[in-house]
């Protein structure tokens, strides 16, 4: 997927002019890492600096993948509760699809970082619209992600988030149909088991590796697969791979107070990235999906 040399730059002078609309010249650029899908540098280019990643639309990955990423990134915004990359541009380029940002310089996470976090993550949570889903489908990962405007938010939750996933492990032979079977079982239960909460704004793929904390300090979202949800599952996904501290759930209950047994209720949440985990990366997740199921 990489390439190198002239290619490289003449890949991105192209891309710029078309975005800016004047001739851009890239004096340096720098891989980075941290995607598992796409390939990202930090171009710096007599026109300023740029965040930029691409992939090969080769037929894998759908090509309208960035362009969602930026609806999905535009929305964020504006809600006005984090600060949000700008989007420059996003488009096809020969066999290449990307996604040019707005480039965020990195500074250090000060000492209320883990409250500021918390009280606009609960900001962007209060932001509720009458259904679940969302006026547009995006992914996650490199998965389809159907948002069908949906008023019952337990049918959301299981028939455009659980039942997919599910179905694909299922046809990967990734998920025996015991457990597929375990799942369809969930769904009447999930009334007694989840609160009936109003759909809010989620960023969607929330993990720490999707929070930036820029030279001001504050927390900066990036990769998000937005949707209108349930909030629980949003938290719930901070702590499928930790990295938040104590003090930001702490926080976001002083905020936006939870129904209480959240705790007991995160894994049935995350049955969904587990799910989502299984599929892109394979059985190594499936044990988790198990464990779970057996105890609901
Ligand atoms: P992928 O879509 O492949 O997961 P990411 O969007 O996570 O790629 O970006 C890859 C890396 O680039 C991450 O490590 C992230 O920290 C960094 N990054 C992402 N967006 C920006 C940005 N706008 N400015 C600076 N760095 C960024």
């Amino acid at each position: 997927m990489e390439f190198w040399g002239n290619e490289q730059f003449t890949f991105f002078e192209s891309i710029l002019f078309s975005a800016l609309g004047k001739p851009v010249d890239v004096l340096e650029t720098q891989f980075l890492s941290g995607g598992n899908i796409n390939t990202a540098a930090r171009v710096f280019s007599t026109e300023g600096v740029f965040f930029i990643k691409w992939n090969q639309s080769d037929g894998h990955l759908e090509q309208d993948m960035f362009e969602t990423e930026a609806r999905g990134l535009d929305l964020l915004r504006q809600t006005h509760t984090f600060p949000i990359p700008e989007v420059i541009s996003f488009g096809q380029f020969q066999d290449k699809s990307y996604l040019i940002l707005e480039y965020i310089d990195f500074g250090k996470r000060p000492k209320n970082y883990w409250e500021t976090l918390a009280q606009r993550l609960a900001s962007l949570h209060a932001h509720t619209q009458p259904q679940f889903g969302l006026h547009f489908d995006n992914y996650i990962g490199s998965l389809t992600q159907a948002n069908p405007l949906t008023h019952n938010g337990y049918d959301f939750f299981f028939e455009q988030r659980l039942l997919p996933q599910a179905g694909l492990a299922l046809y990967k032979e990734l998920l025996s149909k015991q457990t597929y079977d375990a799942l369809l079982r969930l769904r009447n239960q999930l009334p007694n088991l989840l609160p009936n909460e109003q759909p809010a704004l989620l960023h969607g793929d929330l993990w720490s590796g999707n929070v930036l904390v820029n030279e001001d300090g504050f927390p900066v979202l990036i990769d998000p697969a937005v949707y209108y949800g349930f909030r629980e599952a949003e938290l719930a996904f901070t702590k499928l791979f930790a990295g938040f501290d104590e003090r930001f759930y702490d926080a976001y209950d002083e905020a936006f107070p939870l129904v209480s047994g959240f705790n007991e209720r995160v894994a049935i949440y995350n049955l969904y990235p587990l799910l989502v985990h299984v599929n892109l990366f394979g059985s190594g997740y499936v044990s988790g999906v198990e464990r779970i199921l057996k105890q609901f």
